[in-house]
């Protein structure tokens, strides 16, 4: 069974609308510098486990009112039978939502598929070419084109996000993600905080000005439905 290495019991940001509480998995196939999870990503097997007893009781005494949980990471789709934590979730009648990088296209769709995910996050870490150094490692970006075509044909919310991070995002980034991504829903532009970095050197990086983030804000604005501007 996937072990849940983190719950915060009362996440509104994480799932935007509804009462939702968030669960972390440990792992990543990713290694992005400018991570903030550092532990879960490279050193998962030194934090705690959540019984899954405990989790289950935990959204038993909930079940008025929670209306739904944010899975997220590390990379959710690194686990093989994420599935059987998501069912346990919607056994509830609880909305579901995970936060993903877009790197395993198949196992997305087949959750999709099982009717399991209400709500898919999808990380846009900067335009195609910059991927590998955004993401730490080499990347297969065929299956990131995958993923978003899954996602916009899925039926299900969805979001597209960006973290602004100087060095690996810029204007012209920005412009480019924004026609891969031409006739999306949502996309959320998200400040950088340099805090806790998987890459230390990435917390001596300055953020961009919140006027810089509502320039590209206003780049972004003709190719989706609707923008976002988060943390600025
Ligand atoms: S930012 Fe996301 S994709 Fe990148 S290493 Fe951290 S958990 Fe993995």
């Amino acid at each position: 069974m996937v072990e849940i290495k983190g719950l915060e019991k009362f996440a509104p940001k994480d799932f935007p609308g509804f009462i939702a509480a968030t669960v972390f998995l440990g792992r990543c196939n990713f290694k992005c510098p400018f991570c903030h999870n550092a532990d879960l990503v490279l050193r998962p097997d030194s934090l705690p486990t959540f019984p899954m007893d405990y989790f289950l009781a935990f959204l038993d005494a909930r079940k008025d009112w929670l209306e739904g949980v944010c899975i997220t990471g590390g990379e959710p789709l690194v686990h093989d039978d994420l599935d059987v934590l998501l069912t346990v979730i919607k056994e509830r009648n609880l909305l579901s939502k995970v936060d993903t990088n877009g790197s395993f296209p198949q196992k997305l769709d087949a959750l999709i598929e099982k009717g399991l995910l209400d709500h898919v996050a999808m990380d846009m870490k900067t335009s195609f070419d910059k991927y590998p150094e955004a993401a730490g490692r080499p990347v297969d970006i065929e299956k990131i084109n995958t993923s978003i075509a899954i996602i916009r044909n899925s039926g299900i919310n969805y979001t597209f996000r960006t973290t602004a991070v100087p060095g690996l995002v810029d204007r012209e980034d920005i412009e480019k993600i924004s026609v891969a991504l031409q006739g999306s829903k949502t996309f959320r532009i998200q400040q950088y905080m340099p805090h806790n970095t998987l890459d230390r050197d990435y917390e001596n990086i300055k953020p961009y000005s919140a006027d810089v983030l509502r320039d590209w804000v206003e780049i972004a604005k003709p190719h989706f439905v609707e923008v976002l501007l988060e943390g600025a």
